[in-house]
């Protein structure tokens, strides 16, 4: 029969005997079976060694001197807590009472004398494994409950885990007659960043957020004098660029303010993603307890609505819930879940705004606006529901609609024999969808019928700075098909003449805003002034878009932009109005043809 070979380890048994013979015993059977075994004869002895070593195991022998094992046991169980090696007493006296005391005192187990010690090796090394699985699985669910409370990218807390600080606020300040602040904060402008800069800088992004907002709290205390506690984790990352902090006050909203404004500060800062500096904003909604709500889902949302209202208001600033924000709230969730329905219950229709040739005064084009009449809501500008539907991605479903359906209407008035009028349709950056746009422009051209040469897209500036190639390749697409290119609402993104000449553009929207600043404000001429002599530097044609009155359009003729559009000559029309205007136009032309 082979001799079985001790197991390696390296763990390290404590052995405490007073009888020298039986411990020198021991430790020679436990170090065959490859143990490292320490020894010790009384308590003091046992307890010096303990913390010397540290042990994996306890052998403790229950008539030891001086201190019995009961009350060593006891005293080892109290030196380290969590961490506690187990402890197997070894006991003569074979009756249930002490075996019952062993247990109390923190025992793990217990072996009657005498002792066969090659069996008890096993039993250590199976107490051990035991031990082990027991540890594994506490190191896994401690995991588990980090990934389902805490955020992966910034380890801030997550939105569960800020619920529950934000639920436990509120116990504690009910009790005290306190109040509680939720923020919610948003950053501005950030899906700009990810699309320009790509993700991962991004993600960087909003680690930087995520610290400086933890730094900008912790700090509070300076700016509210106490008045806010700072421990624990207050701040949380609630989904994608979505922060909340959660603020237990014991007076003043004042406090709250400052706390606002000190975050405000700390994301100033620009912030070195490789080699790119930005600069980021965030807009924060607050909502106190128990003035503007009393659970959590209720701070919640209008913390979320006072967010919402400080985007409105311009971006880079912190709201306080009023009472009035909900109505705006409650009317944007109407509109959303009414959107759903809105095109199978055929709620939308496009207006045509006429396009107006500089040098003959004749009409030369239209832009297709899309209008919503819900039976509920009334008529909604586009202003407010596009931002909501190219938010929940039904702008690409409506978008072809729009497109289907203008072409469909210009045919039809080219069909009447008008003029041959060339067609604005906006178009959203979520519809820049390699394999759908092009064919499906292809596919409405065909069904419709409509030329592709008197089509023209409209596009953002937004849309143009992202995923560059990709989009360069599909416009490329769509410029050979025949269709022509513009950029909307020129001057108000990022653009930078570099750009421009990346894209196949035929023309350029000089925005509202400038020209309703002519004549009073000299930026702004001097601004369209610049576009108009930089897009014609780039053979591009002018479109002035919002011309309201005589004094603008003088100023825009000589500056020599090209066509105009706006309410000085017609507001956007209903298809039928427009028939009725083209029909003057081919009277009035045909009249001033009879008379030469
Ligand atoms: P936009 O493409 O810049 O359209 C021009 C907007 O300016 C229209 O607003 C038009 O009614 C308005 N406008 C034109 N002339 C004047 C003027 O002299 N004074 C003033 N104050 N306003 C003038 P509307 O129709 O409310 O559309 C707003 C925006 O909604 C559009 O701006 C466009 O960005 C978006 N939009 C409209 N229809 C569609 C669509 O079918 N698809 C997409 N993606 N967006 C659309
Ligand atoms: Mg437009
Ligand atoms: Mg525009």
């Amino acid at each position: 029969m082979s001799k079985q070979m001790p197991e390696k380890t390296s763990s390290t048994v404590l052995v405490v005997d007073h009888d020298p013979k039986a411990l020198a015993h021991a430790r020679q059977v436990l170090a065959d079976a490859g143990f490292v075994v320490a020894g010790a004869e009384d308590g003091a002895q046992a307890l010096e060694r303990f913390e010397q070593l540290v042990p994996d195991i306890v052998l403790l022998s229950v008539d030891l001197p001086k201190s019995n094992a009961f009350e060593l046991c006891s005293r080892l169980s109290h030196i380290t807590s969590e961490a506690n090696p187990p402890a197997l007493v070894l006991t003569g006296l074979e009756d249930e009472a002490s075996i019952n005391r062993a247990f109390e005192v923190g025992a793990t187990d217990f072996v009657v004398k005498p002792v066969n010690w090659p069996i008890i090796s096993h039993r250590i090394r199976h107490i051990l494994r035991a031990r082990k699985a027991f540890h594994d699985i506490r190191a896994a669910e401690e995991k588990v409950r980090h990934l389902a409370y805490f955020d992966g990218l910034t380890g801030l807390p997550n939105r569960e885990l800020f619920k529950e600080h934000l639920a436990q606020a509120i116990t504690i300040a009910r009790r005290q007659g306190w109040r509680v602040a939720a923020l919610f904060m948003d950053l501005d402008e950030f899906k700009r960043i990810n699309d320009i800069l790509g993700h991962s800088a991004g993600d960087q992004l909003l680690v930087t957020v995520g610290k400086r907002l933890l730094q900008s709290i912790r700090e509070s205390d300076r700016v509210t004098h106490g008045a806010i506690s700072s421990d624990g984790h207050q701040a949380a990352r609630f989904g994608g660029d979505e922060f909340t902090v959660v603020l237990a006050i014991a007076h003043e909203a004042d406090d709250v303010a400052k706390v606002a404004q000190r975050i405000k500060n700390a994301l100033a800062l620009p912030v070195l993603l490789g080699e790119q500096e930005v600069f980021v904003t965030a807009s924060i909604g607050i909502a106190l307890y128990p003035d503007d709500g009393e659970t959590v889902d209720t701070l919640l949302k209008n913390a979320d609505a006072a967010m919402y209202e400080a985007k409105r208001a311009g971006k880079n600033r912190y709201r306080f819930y009023t009472q009035s924000m909900n109505a705006h709230a409650l009317r944007r969730l109407t509109m959303e879940s009414k959107l759903h329905k809105a095109l199978e219950n055929d709620e939308f229709w496009l207006s045509y705004q006429p396009q107006i040739d500089a040098k003959s005064g004749e009409i030369v084009g239209m832009e297709a606006l899309l209008r919503w009449d819900n039976p509920e809501l009334g008529t909604v500008s586009p202003f407010e529901f596009i931002s909501i539907v190219e938010n929940n991605g039904l702008i690409v479903e409506i978008g072809e609609w729009v497109l289907k359906t203008a072409c469909a209407q210009a045919q039809a008035w080219q069909n009447a024999g008008f003029p041959r009028l060339r067609l604005g349709v906006n178009l959203s950056p979520r519809q820049l969808q390699k394999n759908r746009l092009v064919s499906m422009v292809k596919e409405t051209l065909r069904s419709t019928g409509f030329s592709a040469q008197y089509l023209e897209l409209e596009l953002t500036e937004n849309l143009l700075m992202r995923h560059l190639d990709e989009t360069i390749e599909m416009l490329d697409m769509l410029c050979d098909m025949g269709i022509t290119l513009s950029v909307d609402d020129f001057g108000t993104g990022y653009s930078s003449l570099n750009y421009l000449k990346r894209f196949p553009l035929t023309t350029l929207k000089i925005d509202r805003s400038f020209v309703n600043g002519i004549p009073g404000d000299a930026d702004d001429m001097a601004i369209t002034k610049a576009i108009i002599a930089m897009a014609h530097s780039l053979k591009l044609r002018v479109i002035a878009e919002g011309v309201e009155d005589e004094q603008q359009l003088a100023y825009l003729c000589e500056q020599g932009c090209d066509e105009f559009q706006g309410f000085f000559f017609y507001k956007p029309l209903s298809a039928q109005e427009f028939t009725h205007v083209l029909e003057r136009q081919k009277l009035i032309l045909g009249s001033r043809q009879r008379k030469k």
